[in-house]
């Protein structure tokens, strides 16, 4: 009678990608490091080293069919890249490549942000913005524009030899990106990727840059949502008002270069409007907030 195998833990890990592939911690741009990658980002393919580590590291293992390497190291051939762009090592090897970050935090992890005034929201929407500006300006559509695909540092330093700024966002994941042949208010639709904002009516044919301009409004919206838990106070509606003009209609009717958002230049240009109205209406708040407290009994 043949005897069943019992499947123990380890083999259920390997085989649903909890574990690290046996070669990872075997890899030499691992070794050198003198560290263990054993904790599951994403299956298969994204690991890091335990908290305790120091410095940690994550390491991506790049889909076959994408081509985030060429992506990223065209990226980092440009100098400014370095103001919106995760530092990264790339390892090239022709049966593992591989690509090594440092571990910075997420948004919500983060516990003495997001307890912010709200135009330091506003700020933070800005340097989202700047990020699509600078991809859209060199015909790149990220695709995959996601609040949790923005990373940042806590503290200024430098990582990877890149300057990393306290409490500013680098983007991350280009697996989906594409370069385009035109530019924004150019660029007929494309057939979209799968991607964390899901697509309303799951209509993928849509214009790329439009797309990325969507995702980044229902990002603000995520930020501001984080905001109003942990600081407890209501944002001025002006804020409301811009992350839902950004996002713009959810079923775009446009049969070409749709025009149901701004871009993100005209974006940017509005925002530094409503960052000015919104600090006005903070400090006249404490002048008034000041003033109350001087005759208070
Ligand atoms: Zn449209």
């Amino acid at each position: 009678m043949k005897q069943q195998s019992v499947e123990t833990e380890e083999d259920w890990g390997d085989k649903y990608g909890i574990n690290p592939p046996k070669w990872l911690n075997e890899h030499p741009a691992i070794v050198r490091r003198g560290v263990v990658v054993d904790q599951l980002l994403r299956h298969f393919h994204v690991y890091q080293t335990a908290w305790f580590v120091d410095p940690g590291i994550i390491v991506k293992i790049p889909r076959p069919d994408t081509h985030e390497i060429s992506f990223y190291r065209e990226l980092q051939k440009d100098p400014e890249s370095r103001n919106y762009i995760m530092p990264c090592e790339i390892v090239d090897d022709e049966k593992h490549p591989l690509m090594i970050f440092p571990i910075v935090s997420v948004i919500y992890a983060q516990q003495h942000a997001f307890r912010w005034p709200w135009s330091r929201v506003l700020k933070y929407y800005d340097d989202m913005l700047q990020t699509v500006t600078f991809l859209h300006h060199r015909r790149i559509a990220h695709m995959d524009i996601a609040m949790d695909n923005f990373l940042f540092s806590d503290k200024d330093e430098v990582l990877f030899g890149q300057q990393m700024h306290a409490d500013r966002p680098y983007i991350i994941d280009f697996e989906r990106s594409r370069q385009l042949p035109l530019g924004p208010g150019l660029q007929p639709p494309i057939d979209l990727p799968p991607s964390i904002i899901p697509k309303p009516g799951g209509i993928i044919r849509r214009d790329p840059y439009s797309w990325d301009m969507y995702c980044l409004g229902w990002s603000f919206y995520h930020v501001y949502e984080v905001n109003l838990y942990r600081a407890k106070s209501l944002a001025p509606r002006l804020v409301t008002w811009y992350f839902e003009w950004v996002r713009g209609k959810a079923d775009c009717p446009c049969p070409k270069i749709c025009s149901c958002r701004p871009d993100a230049h005209r974006a940017r240009y509005v925002l530094f409007g409503v960052r000015f109205l919104v600090h006005l209406l903070e400090l006249t708040d404490g002048i008034f907030c000041y003033t109350a407290r001087l005759f208070r009994a």
